[in-house]
């Protein structure tokens, strides 16, 4: 009945974990939700105001397909900012959020049978939409380095088939900051081997050390014919549903987001580039940094409660607003007191008995993973992440309990 391209495509993990939050919520159960990639914060005053400003200038027509000459601008002088380099607008497209810029690069870029690295984990639309594209998504290993790559890693999986790398730092869904080294590294390598960076930068408002890494570009400016950035506004300003996003890249593959657009979707949401405009243009970033203080302030809470997890160790969360935890430890000991499989048990079982909501690593291609979102109030992070330590901890001591040696008593009234 459908398309044969439809067999092995589902809709993404980290919704279908959403989904199942919803429907124990359903039915009745108080469920913490830890699984949303979002921040749960009201968008920015200026955006607020700006969008019911155009609203009620009665703005509701199309915009040019790739957005409004003045945002595109706007957002080209924020790519120079972070890049050190010199953007135009007419390399800039405003999409509908990044999902649809990662689309059309990989539309734009990918012919049949082209391979794309990607990380892994990684986020679940990484090779999906590869796959959509006719291409290849080749992965690499990072758990054993920390969840950043090994260069010689890379290195070794470039075939001459490989089209493009997808770097995604801070990274969904481990929390990894790729390090200069490594970015001025990957940069090399593409230039050596004449393949495209897709630097997917939805979450780089949210990097914790200090000083901040430095951009790719500026580690790297000689990538610039071979970098597309995707960002969004979706994450730095709390605008997930409104839907903004953009791919910063060389002009002709701007004009074939062009054509993508223009035959699917059209002009991302007009009110929506009306508000974002006013905010950028505004140039008043305490919104961001107030955001970004209270995501660095929830990860330090956080993370001194996942210490008290006992054999689960968790990643550094250098960046963006996920933990994530390395289940293997726990896997590898369940047993028949503990009969877990995979993350997809351990996330029922947090479900069922913590009421606490999480996406497995399945979803990042990864099946001892777990990532915990602490992009939700204060009250209900700490609740729900006490509420796991306390689940999984139990798991461990009921373990221990079934493992142990029967006390001589017992051993001895049984003989
Ligand atoms: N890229 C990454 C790494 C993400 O985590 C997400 C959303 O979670 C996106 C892209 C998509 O962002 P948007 O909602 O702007 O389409």
């Amino acid at each position: 009945m459908l398309a044969q391209r439809m067999n092995a495509f589902t809709s993404s993990g980290t919704a279908r974990a959403r989904t199942a939050a919803k429907e124990a919520a359903a039915r009745g159960r108080e469920i913490i939700d830890l699984s949303a990639g979002e921040i749960w914060a009201p968008p920015p005053p200026t955006v607020q105001d700006a969008a019911i400003e155009a609203i009620r200038q009665g703005v509701n027509r199309y915009t040019d397909t790739i957005g409004l000459p003045e945002l595109r601008q706007a957002i080209a002088e924020r790519v120079a900012q972070t890049t050190g380099l010199s953007w135009q607008a007419t390399e800039i497209a405003v999409t509908a959020g990044a999902k649809q810029a990662l689309f059309h690069a990989a539309l734009a870029l990918l012919d049949p049978g082209d391979e794309v690295i990607i990380p892994l984990p990684h986020w679940s639309t990484f090779p999906a939409q590869v796959t959509l594209a006719d291409g290849r998504p080749v992965f690499v290993e990072t758990r054993h380095t920390g969840y950043a790559p090994d260069l010689a890693d890379i290195a070794g999986a470039i075939t001459p088939a490989t089209r493009a790398i997808i770097v995604n730092s801070p990274n969904n869904p481990t929390g990894a900051v790729y390090s200069a080294a490594l970015l001025a590294g990957i940069a090399e390598l593409a230039l050596q081997h004449g393949f495209w960076i897709i630097l997917d930068a939805c979450y780089d408002g949210f990097v914790y050390a200090t000083p901040a890494s430095a951009h790719l570009l500026a580690l790297a400016p000689q990538a610039q014919p071979l970098t597309l950035i995707v960002n969004a506004f979706s994450k730095q300003l709390a605008l997930t549903g409104w839907r903004l996003g953009y791919l910063a890249g060389p002009r002709p593959v701007i004009e074939a987001a062009k054509a993508l657009q223009s035959h699917t979707t059209s002009n991302p949401n007009v009110i929506a580039q009306h508000a974002v405009l006013a905010h950028l243009q505004g140039g008043d970033q305490s919104y961001e940094r107030a955001l970004r203080a209270r995501l660095h302030a929830a990860r330090n809470q956080g993370l001194a409660i996942l210490d008290r997890l006992e054999d689960i160790p968790h990643a550094a969360a250098e960046g963006g607003f996920y933990f994530y935890l390395d289940l293997a430890p726990l896997l590898r000991q369940a047993g028949a007191a503990c009969p877990l499989g995979d993350a997809d048990d351990v996330a029922a079982l947090l479900l069922r008995e913590a009421g606490v909501a999480a996406v497995p690593g399945s979803a990042f291609g990864d099946p001892a993973g777990l990532r915990l979102s602490y992009g939700v109030p204060e009250d209900l992070l700490v609740t729900g992440l006490t509420r796991l330590v306390d689940t999984l901890n139990a798991q461990g001591a009921r373990r221990a309990t079934s493992a142990a040696p029967r006390p001589a008593s017992a051993a001895a009234a049984l003989s």
